[in-house]
């Protein structure tokens, strides 16, 4: 019989929590991963897999610098993982046809660049007019092959692995956390991290309402023509265009205020293939291979949530990634096994606090 106490538990099986698995394993504890459905299909499979927050200047400088310091740590990431599959990491640069939006200049953007040490240069267009930027070091990864690999890896370091097995709610013991309520009967350890991606709030007590929701990305596949010649990301007006290995290209995405529900709608899609072949177009009547929509894990402030909760000792978060979830994985899963492990931390874990969002002491 597998054993059901652990020293952490850790709630979801996205990108968030198997980086969140391995790094805390590393540390030397007894991890368990538990996801209700298969690990690894859920926001961080439907995501397009660039490694760099899309017009990065614009978000605040705590979703910045993380995504900045993912972005140093994924080779090392990669080059840990115990698996055949290749996570086919891309650097192929990103171009933004569309840079400077109302209120902001090439100095200010720049600027902002620069102090996240995110490599970038001015171009004359090749397609459209004015400035373009070149982010030449960005790179894209085939996401669901990295979750795969990173799957892979959990299980040959022993952590445990349970699928199908949906956490139902917290085991509480004066104001501590003593383990998981689940589909499978209670877990028990001394901690839990939350890493249930968009479905997090109910399993965080005392969050205020609305601090973590599901904004809907829809996205579709061209099928593999190595002849498009599409040999970077591509970006303007919010779609971006990115090349695979495979000489398919990935398309996205929208971004949708609509709940918990994944449809996908002929009209979205519509519009963004044909705003590929505008910018692309080699692309041109190239087959639409396949559709779908993922659910970012949002939060009212748009930053993530990773810390321990104000008032019950033991639980955990590291979530809300939002639009930047992958890009950030390896910063956020090092963020917290620092914090948990009582060691200095490379970012300030001073934003993503809980108490910012949690409004009763209890
Ligand atoms: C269309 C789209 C495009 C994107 N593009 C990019 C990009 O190019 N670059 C980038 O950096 N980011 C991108 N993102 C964002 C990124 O994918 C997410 O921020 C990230 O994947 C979130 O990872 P996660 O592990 O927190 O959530 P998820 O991957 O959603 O994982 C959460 C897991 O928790 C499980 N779970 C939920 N509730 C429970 C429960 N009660 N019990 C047990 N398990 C539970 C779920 O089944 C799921 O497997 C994109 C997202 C979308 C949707």
């Amino acid at each position: 019989m597998s054993s059901t106490r652990f020293d952490i538990i850790v709630v979801g099986a996205g990108i968030a929590g198997l980086t969140s698995a391995l790094a805390l394993q590393r540390d030397g504890a007894s991890v368990a991963v538990l996801d209700r459905h298969r690990a690894g299909t859920e926001a961080s499979w439907a995501g397009g897999g660039i490694l760099c927050p899309l017009y990065a200047w614009r978000y605040p400088q705590p979703v910045l610098a993380l995504a900045a310091e993912g972005m140093r740590r994924y080779p090392d990431l990669l080059a840990s993982l115990d698996s055949g599959i290749d996570p086919e990491r891309w650097v192929t640069g990103m171009e933004i046809l569309d840079p400077i939006g109302e209120g902001e200049s090439v100095d200010s953007i720049s600027a902002t660049l620069t102090s996240a040490g995110i490599a970038h240069q001015w171009r004359r267009q090749e397609i459209g007019h004015g400035e373009a930027l070149w982010l030449p070091e960005v790179a894209n990864v085939r996401n669901p092959y990295l979750l795969d690999a990173l799957i892979d890896t959990v299980r040959a370091r022993g952590i445990g692995l349970r699928e199908q097995c949906a956490a139902n709610g917290l085991l509480l013991s004066e104001g501590r956390v003593t383990g998981v309520a689940t589909s499978e009967g209670d877990l028990h350890a001394d901690r839990v991290v939350i890493t249930a991606g968009a479905w997090s709030e109910a399993l965080i007590p005392g969050l205020a309402a609305g601090s973590l929701f599901p904004v809907r990305g829809q996205m579709l596949r061209l099928e593999p023509r190595p002849q498009n010649g599409l040999d970077r990301i591509l970006m303007e007006n919010g779609v971006y265009l990115i090349p695979r290995r495979d000489g398919s290209v990935v398309v996205g995405s929208t971004v949708e205020y609509a709940g918990f529900d994944k449809t996908v709608d002929a009209e979205a899609q519509a519009r963004l293939h044909a705003h590929a072949c505008r910018l692309w177009p080699q692309l041109d009547g190239a087959e639409i291979t396949h559709r779908w929509a993922g659910l970012r894990p949002g939060s009212s402030d748009e930053l993530p949530l990773l810390g321990e909760h104000p008032s019950i000792a033991g639980l955990w978060v590291n979530t809300g990634g939002f639009r930047n979830g992958l890009a950030m994985a390896p910063a956020t899963a090092d963020l917290l096994a620092d914090r948990m492990a009582d060691r200095p931390t490379a970012v300030d874990p001073t934003p993503y606090r809980l108490d910012r969002l949690i409004q009763t002491a209890r």
